[in-house]
């Protein structure tokens, strides 16, 4: 591929399409506004799947389905070339009620996802015994998806980048993209507070923040901040193996003993303020699946902008009236999960090859409401 493209935004889903762009041979740019992967894509948890799977309509489960096999690879790649792992990891995910356990069952037999119906103390999926002693009441209730895999995304992003640079990528962070300028159905030049900028294709990859940079380029598309915050825990050694779900909430262990709480969903437009009420709500939440937690203190309260879309479905592909135009944007609660397969799809649209899955659903983000 003998193209220049410029690339806007250094979040996962930028980063992942730069990469796959430089071992397509391309010439990559890429414009960043502050540092690279500082926004959502490292606030998030690194789940890679969606919470509560059944709740979610094929198009979403399509995408992630496709790009949770392609993990192992990619993150085994990057840590071979970079010596950064992002610590790719099945660690499993332990849904707690409420939810309709039958229905969940029947799901996961027809889209022939595994469950463990009960939990086995000792058993490989590694959950304490305290834990069902905590949730003695429910027990029977909860489900084990063992082979649902978590991701450390700011690891992840640490390898994206030193990968990108290796691969003869460009990073100019600190560089906000202002304006596109179009003539004949094509962009003839962006401005940025660094300088004016020319490629031969342009990607638009700024998350919660497309729609804005697109301006009337946006035409229908709806993409919106949706806040969301965690809170950081650390313990000497996991206290679980594995990651805990119930209604919105979830617990996510790491290797080195930090687990992670999250999160809310608020529709707060660009405000990134961390609240008392969000932060008594999941602790709340959370010490009731783990009362452990209560006397363990607080290291950390963050919160990021998740680039919400209508039913969590990103646009991917082309701008349908701009010709050297694409987005990836929109991936709302699940961009690192969705994030290889989404860089694969916006690659091989650019240099028209088949796609390994049908990706209509993914450019109706133009004419949505
Ligand atoms: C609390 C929370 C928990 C989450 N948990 C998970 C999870 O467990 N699993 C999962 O799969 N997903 C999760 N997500 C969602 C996931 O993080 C996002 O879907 C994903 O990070 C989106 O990636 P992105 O690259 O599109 O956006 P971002 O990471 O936000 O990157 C966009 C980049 O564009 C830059 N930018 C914006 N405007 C400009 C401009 N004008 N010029 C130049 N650069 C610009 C920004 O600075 C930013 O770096 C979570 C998100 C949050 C907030």
């Amino acid at each position: 591929m003998k193209h220049d493209v410029i690339v806007i935004g250094a979040g996962v889903i930028g980063l992942a399409t730069a990469e796959r762009l430089l071992l397509k041979g391309a010439s990559v740019k890429i414009l960043e506004r502050s540092k690279v992967g500082r926004e959502s894509s490292w606030a998030g948890g690194g789940i890679l799947s969606p919470l509560f799977p059944w709740n979610y309509n094929n198009d979403v489960i399509q995408l992630t389905n496709y790009s949770t096999k392609l993990f192992p690879a990619w993150t085994s790649a990057l840590r071979k070339t970079t010596g950064i792992d992002p610590e790719y990891e099945t660690c499993g995910m332990l849904m707690l009620p409420p939810f309709d356990r039958d229905a969940a069952i029947h799901w996961c037999a027809k889209h022939g996802i595994n469950v463990e119906p009960r939990i086995i103390p000792d058993s490989t999926c590694h959950i304490e015994n305290y834990i069902e002693n905590a949730n003695k009441k429910t027990h029977n209730q909860t489900l084990l998806l063992p082979d649902i895999a978590q991701v450390r995304n700011p690891r992840l992003l640490h390898a994206l980048k030193k990968r990108i640079v290796q691969l003869g990528g460009e990073i100019i962070e600190n560089c906000t993209v202002n304006q596109i300028k179009t003539s004949q159905r094509q962009i003839q030049s962006i401005t940025s507070s660094c300088g004016e900028f020319i490629a031969d294709h342009y990607i638009v990859c700024t998350g919660a923040w497309s729609s804005k940079i697109l301006g009337t380029h946006a035409l229908k598309l709806n993409i919106r901040p949706i806040k969301g915050q965690m809170l950081l825990f650390k313990f000497a050694k996991p206290p679980v193996r594995t990651i805990l779900a119930q209604n919105d909430l979830y617990i996510i262990p790491r290797q080195d003993g930090h687990l992670l709480i999250g999160s809310t969903l608020e529709n707060v437009g660009f405000s990134k303020h961390v609240t008392v009420s969000a932060r008594n709500y999941l602790l709340r939440g959370a010490q009731n699946i783990m009362p452990e937690l209560e006397r363990m203190p607080l290291i950390r309260h963050w919160s990021g902008l998740r680039p919400g879309s209508s039913n969590n479905i990103p646009t991917i592909g082309r701008h349908p009236s701009i010709r050297n135009l694409y987005i990836n944007c929109g991936h709302f609660r699940y961009g690192v999960t969705m994030a290889p397969a989404s860089a694969e799809i916006l690659v091989n649209e650019i240099i028209n090859v088949p796609q390994p899955l049908d990706i209509t659903p993914y450019q109706a983000g133009w004419n949505s409401n």
